[in-house]
């Protein structure tokens, strides 16, 4: 049987948004995030982070950097008693100097290239999953796998919320943080009959 995720993005979703973070010393966790990934695992669901990665094309992080903040991230999260199932980026810049990373990719947010390939790895159904982001690229990556889209209020949320209104998008819920975003999540789930 397939599995449900909740694909989350990084940066203003699960720590703050400081642009292009190229070593974990910058890397500043919110708070509640360990909370809002428990409750989500407990809840039997996977958590996968979606983020766009475009500082490595753009030249201003390595991809060694970044599996160093990635695996440095988990570890934090280890110490707190849970871990993601799944972290995906997309390195790409379409204006990229490096050959390797000057593409017009399938794989940046909104597209839905890095969905497709969690899904395919970790056997989730998209259709049954979440996906939790502050950018309005996140809210459409989640239409675009067919997942139910979460606005949360950090990072450029506030933003993206006007931005979402005037596109006519709906979110299936905006909440003030990945925290509140998972509580939504688990009364959803509570509320759906096992299949
Ligand atoms: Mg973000
Ligand atoms: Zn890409």
């Amino acid at each position: 049987m397939k599995k449900k995720a909740v694909f989350i993005d990084r940066d203003g979703t699960i720590n703050i948004d400081v642009g292009y973070p190229s070593s974990y010393d910058v890397i500043d966790i919110y708070p509640y995030s360990f909370e809002a990934i428990k409750k989500i695992k407990d809840a039997g669901l996977l958590a996968v982070i979606i983020t766009n990665q475009s500082g490595i094309g753009r030249g201003i992080i390595e991809e060694k950097n970044l599996h160093d903040i990635h695996a440095k991230l988990n570890e934090e999260f280890k110490r707190h008693g849970v871990s993601f199932d799944g972290i995906y980026y997309c390195p790409h810049y379409v204006f990229s100097k490096m050959e390797k990373f000057k593409k017009k990719c399938a794989c940046r947010k909104p597209n839905p290239g890095m969905g497709k390939r969690a899904a395919e790895d970790l056997k989730i159904d998209t259709s049954l999953s979440y996906m939790i982001g502050d950018k309005v690229e996140d809210l459409l990556f989640g239409i675009n796998i067919n997942a139910a889209p979460i606005l949360v209020l950090t990072g450029y949320g506030q933003e993206s919320k006007k931005k979402l209104k005037d596109m006519g998008i709906q979110p299936a819920f905006v909440a003030n943080n990945l925290l509140e975003a998972a509580e939504w999540i688990i009364e959803q789930e509570k509320a759906t009959p096992a299949s």
